[in-house]
């Protein structure tokens, strides 16, 4: 009797142990943006502000994890409070386009069995995420654009805002800059170089997480670029481009010049490195990121994650804003010389 109590106690103390190594190994990383980011151009006010928002998130996606919710609820908390944020090009923020509005793409990636759901060119959902998941979990597509996508998630029950609830200021200084000078140059759309200019300050918005089963999801918000033009949708809402989830491998979220990560496939050209040439994913995104991208003038970033919680930031840019969360560290970057 005495034996069998001991055995179960010991039994148990096991048991509660194996879950508190799971538990240690849940982990989030998540960016707002890569691109020309320099000390310089930042005020303090600025860098504080936008590493307090980038730490709320993070605070807010890892407590989701850590109350055992799943990887994709622990994607939605974080990239929700960057939409919410005026410092991130998404949701309340995001960049104009041509004419003046916003049109918003997101996407999420489930990578126990690959399940997605993006929307592209949103305009009235105010947390284009909470669309992009919708799509996933209650419809049979995996993407749906423009005014049927806004439909969608108003019959779902999600927050409907006025298109300008997206503007912010520093937006539309960006835009006009952009307008004037291609206006000036009697352009039908801006060059690729202008827009960069003027993109490449704040950025779109990440996150990939790792939760207590080991499951992975990852997911992605923007306002796109600016001045954008013609239903122009980039590679945040395409899967594989912008999101890839798939717990054989790893999941990443991807920032930068989105005409380059579409072509690249880069989020799951990553993956597939790490799955079919059995490398690390840090390998794997330095590959992608450092030599193919780079070398054709694709400039942006990744972040990401494996099943074991080893975490990337790679980027080809001068700065990306990023974080990650563990179990033992937890850190928010700016600049790349950090
Ligand atoms: N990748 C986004 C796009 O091309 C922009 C960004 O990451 O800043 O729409």
């Amino acid at each position: 009797m005495k034996n069998t109590i001991l055995m179960m106690a010991a039994l148990s103390g096991g048991m509660a142990m194996a879950e508190e190594n799971m538990k240690s190994n849940i982990a989030l990383v998540i960016h707002g943006g890569a691109g020309t980011i320099k000390k310089e151009n930042l005020s303090d006010e600025q860098e504080q502000n936008i590493k307090t928002a980038l730490q709320q998130a993070l605070d807010a996606g890892y407590q989701a994890l850590a109350d055992g919710q799943d990887a994709t609820a622990g994607v939605i908390a974080a990239i929700k409070i960057l939409e919410d944020s005026p410092y991130f090009n998404a949701g309340h923020g995001a960049v104009f386009t041509k004419p003046g509005k916003h049109e918003l793409d997101a996407s999420i990636m489930r990578g126990s069995d690959l399940d997605a759901g993006a929307v592209a060119g949103v305009a009235y959902t105010k947390n284009p995420i909470l669309a992009a998941e919708q799509v996933m979990l209650n419809s049979p597509h995996v993407m749906l654009a423009g005014s049927g996508a806004d439909t969608f998630s108003k019959t779902r029950g999600l927050e409907q805002v006025e298109n300008s609830y997206f503007d912010t200021e520093f937006r539309r200084k960006a835009w006009q800059e952009v307008d004037a000078k291609t206006r000036a140059k009697q352009a039908e759309t801006a060059s690729s170089d202008d827009v960069l200019a003027a993109e490449f300050k704040f950025g779109t918005v990440g996150a990939v997480a790792l939760d207590k089963n080991g499951h992975i999801a990852a997911g992605t918000s923007t306002g796109g670029m600016t001045y954008k033009a013609w239903g122009r949708v980039g590679d945040s809402p395409v899967i594989g481009a912008g999101t890839y989830a798939d717990d054989r491998s790893c999941g990443i979220s991807a920032t930068g010049h989105g005409e380059f990560f579409i072509r690249y496939t880069v989020a799951s050209d990553i993956c597939a490195r790490v799955r079919y040439k059995n490398i690390g994913i840090e390998q794997a995104a330095d590959e992608v990121i450092h030599q193919e991208l780079k070398s054709v003038g694709g400039d942006g970033g990744v972040i990401g994650l494996d099943p074991k919680g080893n975490i990337i930031m790679t980027f080809n840019t001068t700065g990306m804003y990023r974080g990650y969360k563990k179990a033992e560290k937890s850190e928010v970057l700016i600049y790349g010389d950090e």
